[in-house]
């Protein structure tokens, strides 16, 4: 393995090859790689405030890598480094990864200025979004300035990503009532900006009265923020139509809340919500990794599951198995 001035160094070059080995150490399970990849993310310079971290979801099929090459392409000709990452709660159990795949963003991952990471595979989804939390830092550190995380909707991926990002697009496909109906409720509730995508052709008019089905639908909703409002937008990934307003929309809303302070303030909430989550994890990986006590986790499990046991008892016992338990 590289040593982490090296890794540095390659990141502060903007080096590719060098990106793709630190998010390689940052997803290693390996205990040594873990030690040597918390002390790279500390070393990385002071994240960019003005960096903007976009989570992206919708049902597969409804357009997200032709959007994602579309807006990707429309960033750079702005003169934004992109980098696309994903989120992928699939990929544990099929070990192939879905999104990402260079493939699909054919234009995109052509590009010097921007850089496509395929979902990291294997492990549940709090790895994963553990994963991806650290990739944005090293992306970040590495100069791309708008970092897109994608995942498939699912539910669960989407509240993971909303975790790490500071806005959440939905991408949805033209379709009025019946297509409201099938969204989940509390994804909708996350979304900042709700695309209609596929605004082309025969699809035109549908799109258009969904955009206006949702924005009645969103005025029901209670906001995320105080400074910003859901909005709808309808789009076409194909043709490019909407695109650039919608990257206005996305500039609108951040300085909103950066205005208002709301944007440093979930940054924070955020980087705390890492730390206890990832803090729960390790106290279970101590639990865990030695085998005795594993045993007794065990059956303590069994116990619990029985209902011979309650599981406020057997936690506080379970805690005192590595020290933690209450004073004899
Ligand atoms: P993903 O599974 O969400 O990544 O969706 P894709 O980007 O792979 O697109 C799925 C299908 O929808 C493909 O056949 C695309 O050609 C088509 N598609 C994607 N974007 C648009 C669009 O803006 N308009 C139209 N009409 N079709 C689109």
């Amino acid at each position: 393995m590289l040593a982490n001035a090296d890794i540095l160094g390659g990141l502060a070059r903007g080096d590719r090859r060098m990106l793709a080995r630190a998010i390689t150490l940052v997803e290693s399970s390996n205990p040594d790689h873990r030690r040597q990849a918390a002390d790279l993310l500390d070393q990385l310079p002071v994240p960019q405030q003005n960096s903007i971290r976009l989570g992206l979801s919708g049902t597969p099929g409804v357009g997200k890598s032709t959007f994602i090459e579309s807006f990707g392409m429309h960033l750079l000709s702005r003169g934004h480094r992109v980098a696309v990452l994903a989120v992928d709660p699939s990929s544990g159990r099929t070990g192939g990864s879905i999104l990402g795949d260079k493939t699909r963003m054919d234009l995109l991952s052509r590009e010097d200025k921007a850089y496509i990471r395929p979902s990291p595979s294997g492990g549940f989804l709090g790895g994963v979004a553990r994963h991806t939390r650290d990739a944005i830092l090293l992306v970040e550190a590495a100069g791309y300035d708008v970092v897109l995380v994608e995942t498939v909707g699912v539910g669960q991926s989407e509240t993971a990503v909303a975790q790490l990002t500071d806005l959440f697009l939905l991408l949805l496909a033209p379709g009025g009532g019946d297509e409201l109906q099938g969204i989940k409720r509390g994804i909708m509730e996350l979304a900042d900006i709700v695309i209609v995508n596929k605004a082309d052709g025969d699809l035109l008019p549908a799109a258009e009265r969904a955009v206006a089905d949702h924005a009645s639908a969103l005025r029901l909703m209670k906001p995320r923020f105080k400074n910003w409002q859901a909005e709808v937008c309808k789009l076409s990934g194909l043709t490019g139509l909407g695109v650039p307003e919608l990257w206005d929309k996305v500039t609108r809303a951040t300085s909103a809340l950066r205005q208002s302070g709301e944007f440093d303030q979930q940054r924070e909430r955020q980087n705390l919500h890492a730390f206890r989550s990832e803090l729960e994890a390790g106290i279970a990986h101590m639990l865990l990794s030695n085998p005795s006590v594993r045993a007794d986790v065990m059956k303590l499990e069994a116990e619990v599951a029985g209902g011979l046991r309650k599981p406020a008892s057997a936690v506080l016992e379970a805690l005192g198995l590595i020290g933690f338990g209450p004073k004899a």
